[in-house]
């Protein structure tokens, strides 16, 4: 039977584009739709505009800190509309970029929403209905908003990059990733920051010293950390947006933004027509090699509510491609996939935390947490955390913890060596660089409470 694609992606975000750039590199004809815009929510609605923002927010501590290094620093401000207008230049330039790539790469690209119609068959909201040998879900996720009164005042990260004004006055409800990074992010930008988290402390599923080191830091910064706190109402008032919490107290703020995770998009999108088996949450269930329970349909990225994080959606994207295309079955690799969470101060985690490995086997727990040398001088007293968590059998480094500036930046590498199997015995024979906040990692002697 012939078709008119050999694979049809829905979704243009990390997955999908490499997925179709991949796929048509080997000469399949390929079409893929994108009913928003190219690039997904990385590149227009995620990682990269919110990374712009954590660096645009970091400045306001750059000009206090230089002071302390002999600067004299005059009057500063920040200019809410000119940043959001340089930040749109350069995510619609990315956006480019990635029809461009798509194309180059000899794949159809279809600005329109894509549904499926059967195992074999989309269709387009233009019209257009195509028969394609495979389907490939890369459809991504969408925030979630708890219903309860006055839920419809609330904005989520779809709208906090489009704001007309910097809300002065900003509550932030959720303690994961997005939440803390849009907390400390309207806080360097000298917003007045509430943060609501409804459990016990922010970052659950973080090694535990971490979530407490972090949580304390961005109380010290000027955040308004509330744990065990969830939002009951909002009523809209000329004075502002009056929130009621679950111990009755009241704030009144500009802007509430929600961070409650996200749920795969997985509605509407036809998968019942072709049958495909969705989990609790509207998620694409796939085996290994992200195949579906339909033969003919795959599903990558944050759909499949795997590991959320854009380079495990590359990496998918880039398997199916090696097992379909290529005849070489390819599963992703899911296994010790480093993370940064980009708060201030920031955090890089790859492996266990001490609590989840010391329920595993017996371990040993080395530490440091010191006041970096570039504060000294500035006169700040924001610490740095370091911590490797070691088995006691094997003496392989099970975690590695970092918080403090660049700790995303020296975790990458770190990953590495965990990916190598690295012993506790391996970081100490390499040699340190002086002066560094890095050479910690590598210089830890004795373990906690040896
Ligand atoms: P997406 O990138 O979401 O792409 C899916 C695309 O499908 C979208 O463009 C959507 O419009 C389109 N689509 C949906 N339905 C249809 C349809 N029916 N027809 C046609 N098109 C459709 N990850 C990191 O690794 N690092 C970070 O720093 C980071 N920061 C983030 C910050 C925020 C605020 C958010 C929300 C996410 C962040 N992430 C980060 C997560 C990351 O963005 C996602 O894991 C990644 O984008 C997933 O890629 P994907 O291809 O699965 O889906
Ligand atoms: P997360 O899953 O990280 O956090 C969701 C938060 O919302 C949790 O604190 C959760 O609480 C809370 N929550 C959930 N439901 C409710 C509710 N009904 N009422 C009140 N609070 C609720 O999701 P995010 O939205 O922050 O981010 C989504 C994903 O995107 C991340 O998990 C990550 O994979 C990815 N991402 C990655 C980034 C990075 O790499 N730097 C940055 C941003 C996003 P509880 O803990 O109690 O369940």
């Amino acid at each position: 039977m012939s078709f008119d694609y050999d694979l049809f992606v829905i979704g243009g975000g990390s997955g999908g584009v490499r997925a179709g750039r991949l796929a048509a590199g080997t000469g399949a004809k390929v079409g893929l739709a994108e009913e928003y815009r190219m690039g997904g929510t990385c590149v227009i609605r995620g990682c990269v505009p919110k990374k712009l923002m954590v660096y645009a927010s970091s400045y306001a501590e750059a000009f206090e800190d230089a002071k302390g290094y002999g600067w004299s620093v005059g009057e500063v401000s920040f200019d809410w509309g000119k940043f959001i207008a340089a930040k749109d230049i350069e995510i619609d330039r990315l956006e480019q970029i990635y029809g461009k790539n798509l194309m180059a790469a000899g794949a159809d690209m279809f600005l329109a929403r894509a549904e499926v119609v059967d195992a074999h068959t989309v269709k387009l909201s233009t019209g257009e209905v195509f028969t394609t040998k495979h389907i490939l879900v890369a459809t991504g996720g969408t925030p979630f908003v708890p219903k309860f009164e006055g839920h419809e005042y609330v904005i989520t990260s779809n709208e906090v990059f489009h704001l007309e004004q910097q809300p002065k006055r900003f509550l932030v409800v959720g303690g994961g990733y997005i939440a803390c990074e849009f907390a400390c992010i309207m806080n360097g930008l000298e917003s007045k920051v509430t943060q609501y988290y409804r459990g016990e402390q922010v970052l659950r599923g973080f090694d535990h010293e971490v979530q407490g080191f972090v949580a304390e830091e961005m109380r010290v910064k000027g955040v308004d950390l509330h744990v065990g706190t969830d939002v009951q109402s909002i009523v809209k008032t000329d004075e502002g947006l009056v929130v009621t919490n679950t111990h009755g107290v009241q704030i009144v703020v500009d802007q509430v933004m929600y961070a409650t995770g996200r749920v795969p998009n997985t509605q509407g999108l036809g998968l019942e027509n072709a049958n495909v088996a969705l989990g609790g949450k509207g998620q694409i269930i796939v085996d290994g090699y992200s195949q579906t329970n339909v033969p003919s349909i795959y599903a990558v990225g944050d759909v499949t509510d795997r590991v959320n994080l854009t380079p495990v959606a590359i990496v998918e994207g880039g398997a199916f491609v090696d097992t379909v295309f290529h005849g070489i079955p390819t599963q992703p690799d899911h296994e010790l996939i480093a993370t940064a969470v980009f708060t201030q101060p920031e955090i890089g985690t790859v492996g266990m935390g001490e609590e989840e490995a010391r329920g595993r086997e017996e371990i040993e727990v080395y530490r440091a947490a010191f006041r970096p040398m570039a504060h000294i001088l500035a006169g700040k007293p924001e610490r740095m955390l370091m911590k490797l968590i070691v088995s006691c059998a094997t003496r392989k480094v099970l975690g590695c913890h970092i918080v403090g500036h660049a700790a995303a930046e020296m975790i990458q590498l770190a990953a590495v060596a965990l990916k190598m199997g690295a012993t506790k015995e391996d970081f100490d024979r390499t040699m340190a660089i002086h002066p560094t906040a890095a050479e910690e990692l590598v210089t830890m002697n004795t373990p906690v409470g040896g």
